[in-house]
């Protein structure tokens, strides 16, 4: 393992390069107005914090050698990495009018000179106005499309999502498959538990749910008790062999809570994408086949 030989770190506000004073650095040279605006131009028109990221990156990279730089905002759930990790770093907690804007690492090969780090806070102060954009648009999204109770993302955003992903399944040839879940009695669960514990119950499927997904998989709450799982690049056996483990992972978490009332079960339908059907009747199929399930007995999957 590398040896880690300097670490600088600062607190970053924005600053006004032209009227700022250099705090004692009159030695080092300040970014000239043209490769400012250069900087502002590189960082325009994009709402995506990883873009951002990047193109500050390459950006910074054309002033300095850098080898890589981490971005993280825990509070967002933000975790970027451009580049490749080095031994020095330069480690920067961003703000702008007192609003905490993530924490950004910047490493390199070499140690990092007065001046480079005298670049890198004059170039930070203009990205903290782009990230402060950036990270007011996720979390509008994340609200606009995610569902408050669960976490996972909402109806608005699987009709946003599922056409596009059975064209590119369509247009590729990979394979899609798609799980509808629905919880067993939820009417008589809430009728024994309140809606609050009935609320309870849907976090913890959720959360079960989501424990067995893989990065690429998409969850999302279909309407009251039910979800949708799109599961790109998955065959029906896939899907068969997910929906299962579902069912075991909640049954574990139920059975290692003594003090819940009630044991919720799943009854799971699944469908892989036929070549050249439309995404309405891929959702069609697989809800015929969460009606199988419930004929079948429920606590099952078609
Ligand atoms: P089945 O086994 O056939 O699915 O029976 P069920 O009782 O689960 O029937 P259904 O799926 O139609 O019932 C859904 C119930 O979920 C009805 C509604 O009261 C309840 N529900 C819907 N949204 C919420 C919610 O956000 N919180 C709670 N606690 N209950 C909800
Ligand atoms: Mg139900």
């Amino acid at each position: 393992m590398k040896k880690v030989t300097s670490i600088k770190s600062a607190n970053i506000a924005a600053k006004n390069p032209a009227t700022d004073t250099n705090n004692g650095q009159d030695n080092l040279v300040r970014l000239t107005e043209g490769r400012l605006l250069q900087l502002h131009q590189r960082l325009q028109g994009t709402l995506d914090t990883g873009t951002l990221i990047n193109r500050f990156f390459s950006w910074l990279n054309e002033q300095q050698l850098v080898g890589g730089i981490e971005y993280i905002h825990p509070d967002e759930n933000l975790a970027l990495f451009v580049g490749a990790k080095k031994p020095h770093k330069a480690h920067y907690v961003l703000r702008l009018e007192q609003h905490y804007l993530g924490e950004i690492t910047i490493t390199s090969q070499k140690r990092f000179t007065e001046q480079d780090l005298f670049t890198q806070e004059q170039s930070i102060s203009v990205l903290v106005h782009y990230l402060k954009n950036t990270i007011a648009h996720q979390a509008l999204e994340k609200v606009a499309f995610h569902d408050s109770l669960t976490g996972v993302m909402n109806r608005t955003a699987l009709d946003e999502l599922l056409p596009k992903e059975t064209k590119r399944a369509q247009r590729y040839g990979y394979n899609l498959s798609v799980l509808m879940i629905d919880i067993d009695h939820f009417k008589s669960i809430n009728d024994c538990v309140g809606h609050v514990g009935g609320d309870l119950i849907l976090q913890q499927v959720s959360q079960a749910i989501q424990s067995q997904l893989r990065n690429s998989d998409l969850p999302f709450r279909y309407g009251g008790d039910e979800f949708l799982l799109i599961l790109p690049n998955t065959h029906l056996e896939g899907a068969h062999q997910a929906a299962s483990q579902i069912m075991s992972s909640l049954n574990k978490a139920m059975s290692a809570k003594s003090d819940q009332p009630v044991s919720p079960k799943l009854s799971i339908g699944v469908a892989s994408y036929q070549h050249g059907e439309s995404h309405e009747e891929l959702i069609r199929r697989v809800d015929i086949a969460l009606y199988d399930a419930k004929n079948n007995g429920r606590n099952c999957i078609s």
